[in-house]
Formats: C-alpha cells, structure tokens, sequence
C-alpha cells in the first residue's frame, strides 16, 4: 500500500505491520461549534483508513484527542455564559452522537486535554532541561532557533512561516519571546481562564503541546500515522514534531503525516468567522449516512472539497443502488463474477486511498448487479463481494 506522507511530499510504501498494531493519532476538535462537515470529511478519511488497514489483516490502535483547552472553547463559554466543563460535556456528546450516525467508528482512546496536564508537565520540564525552551514571566516558550530544522513539513521561509502562524493564533509580539516565531508551551492565560498547578506557576499548557503528550502517552514514542486536517501542516504539527523527538531521542515521531483537504461551501471556505458551516447533523437528516459518505468520498482525501447541497442530494440514489445491489436475488442462469471489479477497488485503496476510483467501481458494480438479477443471473456471490466491499468502506447499508 502507498501513502502519501506530508513531511516528504512523496507516496511512500506503507508496509502494514501484522505481529502489532498499526498506530494511528488524529488531532480532534475544540469542543465548540461540533460537528462541521469540514471535521467530518477529516474524521472520515480516518475512519476509511481504519476500516482499510484492518480489512488487510492488521489491528490498530486509534488516538483522537478533544483540545479542551483552547482560547476560542474559553471564549464561548464566556460568550454564552456557561461553565467551560459544560460545554464541553455538551459538545462531546453532540460529536459522539455525530460520529455514531455517520458510521465513524469511536477512537479506541478518546482523552481530553484537560485531564492528561500530568502527561505534559515533564515533556516541558525536559524540553527546558534540553535548552530547547526558557521560562519568562511564569510562561514557557518553545525556542525555534534551537530546532534548524523547524517547520521542514511546511516548506516555506521564515517569514511565511511567520505570517502562517500568526493567522493560526500565534501572537508576535509578546515581549517575552526571543523570536516572534516562538510558540507556548506553558502559559498564564488570560484572566478567569482555568488553570492547573506548574514548576512555573498557575497556567495552563499550550495547544501543540497536548497533542505531543496525548499522542506518546497512549501510542509510544514513534507512532506510524499521524492525521488532522490540511491545516494542521504549520504551525500544529511541524511544532508537535520539534517538542516531541528532542525530549523522547527518537526520530521520527511518526512514521506517515497524512492531511485532508479543506471544505469548501459553494466556492467559499467554510469556516466558523463567514458562519458558512453546514453540520454534520443537518447533512444526515437530508441525505443519511451513506449518503454522506459516498459524496465526502468521492474527491480524494488530500484535494479540496467543495460542498454543494445539489450534488451532495445526487448520492442519495447511488447509495439506494449499492443497498439494492448487496440485498437483490437473481435466478439460476450464469453466475455474475466481479472478483475482478473487487480487485481494482483494492488497488485503487492501496494507491494512496483513491477512494474516488474506488467508488467509481464499485458503482458499476452495482449497476452490473442489479442488471444481472433482472436478467435472471445467479448473483449471489456478486451480492457478498458487494456487501464485502461497501462494509470495508463503511457503508452501512441501511
Ligand atoms: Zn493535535
């Protein structure tokens, strides 16, 4: 199987390890405005590579964090005048709910920032014991100079990388950093935000930290895939990267980054500030699981997806016809044989999970069968590999 991995920009063999489990880290929401179905094409992708990886013999074990500490749950909770526990406790049981009616599989283990704070503490104390951090004003910075390699997975120069960062909430003009770029490990906060006892004070940890500690504290020290969303390629994971490989003296941390593309809405990125977000409940009421599914899969993980409510209500008869198919009896005339349509689904999910040609197949497998059993033919083996195929991708079926 070939995957593309980010930090190299190249498919590379993905060798599925069968005498242990294959890893498999994927960074989760903040709880708040859940579930878009911009997480929902993400938490898909791996969902369809779980499901893949275990359909080739393997076990795996997944990791999908909650980041319930972060500014914009803070600042919600704040806006709507709710307790932050609350609202995570409200909205990670919306996401729970959410993933169960889209047929994503649970994670096998699903923590929470703000409980894992005793798995952080030591990655910091170590990273400044390393020179790799300094401590000002009760808060701890990453230093980036100390890391030459820094941001490799971006590929861009200093000051697009700086500028980057700054979109995704970095602050360049704290005065306590050395260099603009620097990021937080550990800091104060800001006033009435929660914080945890430190060496370096009351405070809390940084974002890129959590997903540092979270990812070795349940999966080890070099984990083999490690996913999010296309936003994540900088600054989220190239700093998870220079944080986590000095302090555990292994390289790499992980094996394959793997991103999926961003949603779009009708030519606009769909985002929280235009209030374009279509949820994932909304799509399910008007188009149901499979539906959904088929649609999100139908443009390969690492392109952009534009969502479009007239295409999107196009997979609602697809999917009739793979029910129809998987369900349908023929006669007794010459047996329908689509080992060789079930051949090329798979190679086309071994090429990097080609799920768009995976599923152009197996609709044409479907139309084969459904034409067959009209005709009188025996499909009952057709209607198992069928059913084989769509459960592998997480179809339902109902
Ligand atoms: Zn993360």
């Amino acid at each position: 199987m070939q995957l593309f991995n980010s930090l190299s920009r190249e498919r590379e063999p993905f060798v599925i390890p069968l005498n242990r489990p294959v890893t498999m880290y994927v960074c989760g929401v903040t709880p708040y405005d859940t579930t878009h179905i911009g997480h929902a094409r993400t938490f898909l992708t791996f969902d369809v590579l779980r499901r893949y990886v275990r359909f080739k013999g393997a076990t795996i074990r997944y990791c999908q964090n909650v980041t319930d500490v972060d500014d914009p749950l803070f600042e919600r909770a704040r806006r709507d005048g709710m307790d932050w526990r609350d609202l995570t406790e409200q909205q990670v049981r919306q996401l729970v709910q959410d993933y169960a009616d889209l047929n994503i599989e649970a994670p096998d283990f699903f923590p929470r920032a703000s409980a894992e704070i005793d798995a952080m503490l030591p990655i910091i104390d170590r990273l400044l014991q390393l020179d790799h951090a300094y401590v000002v004003a009760g808060n701890v910075y990453f230093s980036v100079r100390s890391d030459p390699d820094f941001g490799r997975m971006a590929r861009m120069g200093y000051d697009e990388l700086l500028a980057v960062a700054n979109q995704r909430g970095n602050n360049p003009h704290d005065p306590n950093k050395r260099d603009p770029l620097d990021f937080v490990l550990w800091q104060t906060g800001n006033p009435g935000d929660p914080t945890w006892e430190s060496p370096w004070g009351l405070g809390r940890p940084g974002w890129h930290i959590e997903c540092s500690a979270m990812a070795t504290k349940y999966l080890g020290d070099q984990i083999d895939i490690h996913g999010g969303g296309a936003d994540l390629i900088f600054p989220h994971h190239p700093c998870e990267i220079a944080q986590t490989e000095p302090v555990t003296g292994k390289k790499p941390f992980v094996h394959f980054w793997m991103h999926a593309g961003l949603v779009w809405l009708d030519g606009e990125k769909m985002s929280k500030s235009l209030g374009n977000l279509i949820f994932a409940r909304e799509a399910l009421r008007e188009l149901g699981a499979d539906a959904i599914r088929w649609y999100l899969l139908c443009e390969h993980y690492r392109e952009e997806f534009d969502y479009n409510r007239v295409a999107a209500a196009r997979h609602v008869a697809i999917t009739q016809q793979l029910r129809e198919a998987t369900t349908t009896s023929g006669g007794a005339g010459s047996p329908l044989d689509l080992s060789r349509g079930r051949e090329e689904v798979l190679a086309a999910m071994d090429d990097d999970l080609n799920t768009p040609a995976a599923l152009a197949v197996l609709h044409i497998m479907s139309l084969e069968t459904i034409a067959a059993a009209s005709e009188g033919r025996d499909v009952s083996a057709a209607t198992t590999t069928l059913r084989e195929l769509a459960l592998m991708l997480g179809f339902t079926l109902r």
